[in-house]
Formats: C-alpha cells, structure tokens, sequence
C-alpha cells in the first residue's frame, strides 16, 4: 500500500489507542487474567439471545426508526418512570443509540460550538475529552482527588462561566466505584440554576449501586431533567457490552438537537435486538437484581484482596475496584500495571489513563466483573507479589 503522499496535522495529536485496548491486548499476549477493560465474562440469559432471533426471523432486520424501535422507547419510558419517577414521552424525549459511548459522542456535537467550554469531573471516562476537543469544544477540568474522589462544589462554581455549554456528570463514576448523593445533585442543580448549561450524565452503570444506597439519577429530580441528557446502556445491565445499544433520555427541546446529530452519526439501531430488550425489559428483576449479583461479587473479591499489600479504596459502584500501592512501589502506575500483567499475570487500569495531566496517584483500577474462580485465581496470584 503506498503512504499518504499529503501532509496530516492530526485532529487528536495527544490521542493513542485507549487504554482499554492496550492492555487487554497485552493481557492476551501474556497470558494473563485480564481485569482491565471493564466488560462481564458472562453471557446473558439464553433467553434474550432467544428473543434476538426470535424477532430476526419473524422478518424484524430492515432499520428501525431513527429514534428507536418504538417498542423499546415505550418499554425505557415505564422503567424509568418506575425508577425515578419521571415520565419521559417516548416520542420526543427518548432516543435509542449505539451504544453509552455514541450517546455522549452525539450529545456533544449536537450542542457544543467551537469555544463552548465543557466541564468534565477528572479522572474522567477516556471518551469525554476526544469527544469535546473533536467538535471544537474546549475542555475545562474539575478534580475529584483520590483517595476519596468526593466533588468540590466549591471548585465547579468556580469554572462555570459564560461560555460553559455542558458540564459532563458520571455517576456511579468509572474508574472510581464513587457515587454521587442525593446532596451532590442538588449542588450541581444550584450552580447551573438560571444559567444555559446542559448536564450531560453518564449514569451506564445505575444499576451497580451497593449497600442499600439508591442511585441518584439526574432524571429523579425535576430542575436537573429540565436540562440534562441522562444516558443509559444495556450493555452494562444485560451482560451484552458488544451490543452497543443505549439511550438518551432528554426534554423535547434538548431531543430534538440530540436527533439532528444522531440522525448523521449512526441514523438508527440494531432492530432485532432493539425488540429483543424491549421485551426484557417488561421483566424488572432482572436489572433490579443486578446490584446484589454485583455486590456479591465486589465483596469476594474485596475478601481475596485483602491477603494482599493492596490497600482497597471504597467502592460504592460500578463493577471497577481501585486499589492502592502507596507505600508498596514509587513506580508509575502505567509501569506497574504492565509489570504486575507480565511478572504476576493479573491486568489492571493504571487510573492516570483517565486523566489530562494525571497526578502520579499510586492506583490501579481491576474490573470484578468476572467468574468467582476467575477473581479468586487473580487475588492468590496478587497475594504472591513481592513489593
Ligand atoms: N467502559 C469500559 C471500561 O471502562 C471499556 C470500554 C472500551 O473498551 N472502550 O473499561
């Protein structure tokens, strides 16, 4: 293949390959057990597989109306009504799309303009920024800082300004395994009260929350839903992250900027799969059973950890465990993520991977969302590291 003979000034020049690739990838090459990109090792019930083909052969694989099969916007409609209380018509307030990582893609070229300012909570999900700095938006940091990771309101007041068009919320927050409380919602809803600023939330894992917490939605609370693009994933809910189907829940006029995008990026989604969850859906123990299935796990891993030098940070959320080797190593995180998936055969997240300038924080970030034996192998083979 010859080269491109022109010259090429990158739209991304700081931008490799995420994380997630990397170190899956070098997971494969060594062997190890790959706790490092976030996805479950186990498969979904047959039954939604059943429903797939089901809907395939009963002829349902021409496309699906742009916004979504009307089936599934209806079925979204009554749980989230069920869960927050708040009814999103599903004719002009809910779009089904490819996947969390398109919604929030598209959330941000339908309403950014070149020098909108987005604020973003850091360490932040890898898409955010390429998202915001591709469609001429200008990226303005807040820090959640470790240990705890908690907001400083104080802080976001200080960088909304004129120009800010978005600020982009994730909660239950990945990498961390935080959660935002009902107190936080209300913060965020009093700095952007009487401004223009949209809330883009990131809520894919609201049915991972622990210890009897409840996830706090931006769709629970009127003042915030008024002006936020709540996203949502089956993926995470249904064991199917290679599905790529989510959604956005908005009000109409946000909506209708949201599909003049949408319409260019993706136009439409999977059908036969669209009416497969449609009708998962009806059934609500199965999301609402998720956080017990996901806490269990949490705490066995948690448990195997323990009979490691690693100090565990609290994790209220998500299926993602952060851990911390302060004390045990003055490596970098990048550098001991790569050592421990070489020499202990066990691969994580180095948590810096989330950030713009990252502060050098000694932790790393394991997906338990993994077999019993699979977490079990990986702690033994954790307890077995010399520091
Ligand atoms: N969301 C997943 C994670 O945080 C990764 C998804 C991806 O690989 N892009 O690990």
């Amino acid at each position: 293949m010859p080269r491109f003979p022109g010259a090429l000034e990158s739209r991304l020049p700081n931008v490799g390959t995420t994380i997630f690739t990397v170190m899956s990838r070098l997971a494969a090459e060594t062997g190890a057990i790959n706790l490092s990109q976030g996805y479950p090792e186990f498969s979904a019930p047959p039954l939604l597989y059943d429903l797939v083909l089901k809907h395939m052969r009963a002829g349902s694989n021409q496309y699906a109306p742009m916004a979504g099969a009307i089936p599934l916007r209806e079925a979204i409609a009554r749980k989230v009504e069920a869960l927050y209380g708040t009814r999103y018509d599903p004719e002009h307030e809910i779009t089904v799309t490819a996947g969390g990582t398109q919604a929030i893609f598209t959330g941000i070229a339908a309403l950014v303009r070149p020098g909108d300012e987005v604020i973003l909570f850091e360490p932040a999900y890898d898409s955010y920024a390429p998202s915001v700095a591709l469609n001429g938006g200008v990226a303005v940091r807040a820090r959640l800082r470790f240990p705890d990771y908690r907001p400083d309101w104080a802080e976001v007041r200080r960088l909304v300004s004129p120009r800010t068009r978005l600020v982009v919320v994730n909660t239950p927050h990945n990498p961390s395994g935080t959660s935002w409380t009902e107190s936080d919602l209300r913060s965020l809803a009093a700095i952007v009260e009487g401004t223009n600023v949209v809330v883009l939330a990131d809520e894919v894992y609201e049915h991972m929350v622990f210890d009897g917490r409840r996830h706090e939605s931006c769709a629970r609370y009127p003042d915030l839903a008024a002006r936020s693009l709540v996203v949502s994933s089956f993926g995470k809910t249904y064991h199917v992250t290679g599905w790529k189907v989510g959604y956005v829940l908005a009000p109409r006029e946000l909506t209708a900027e949201l599909r003049k995008a949408h319409q260019f990026v993706v136009f439409t989604v999977n059908t036969p799969v669209q009416l497969a969850l449609a009708e998962y859906l009806a059934d609500a123990s199965l999301y609402l059973e998720l956080a017990a299935f996901y806490q269990r796990k949490r705490d066995l891993f948690r448990a195997g950890l323990a009979a490691t030098r690693l100090r565990l940070l609290p994790c209220h959320g998500t299926y993602f465990q952060l851990a911390s080797y302060e004390g045990l190593s003055g490596e970098r995180d990048a550098a001991l993520a790569e050592r421990l998936t070489r020499e202990a055969g066990v691969a994580s997240i180095p948590v810096s991977a989330f950030y713009e300038d990252p502060p050098h924080d000694p932790v790393l970030r394991f997906c338990f969302a993994k077999n019993d034996d699979t977490l079990s192998r990986a702690c033994e083979r954790l307890a077995r590291v010399r520091w």
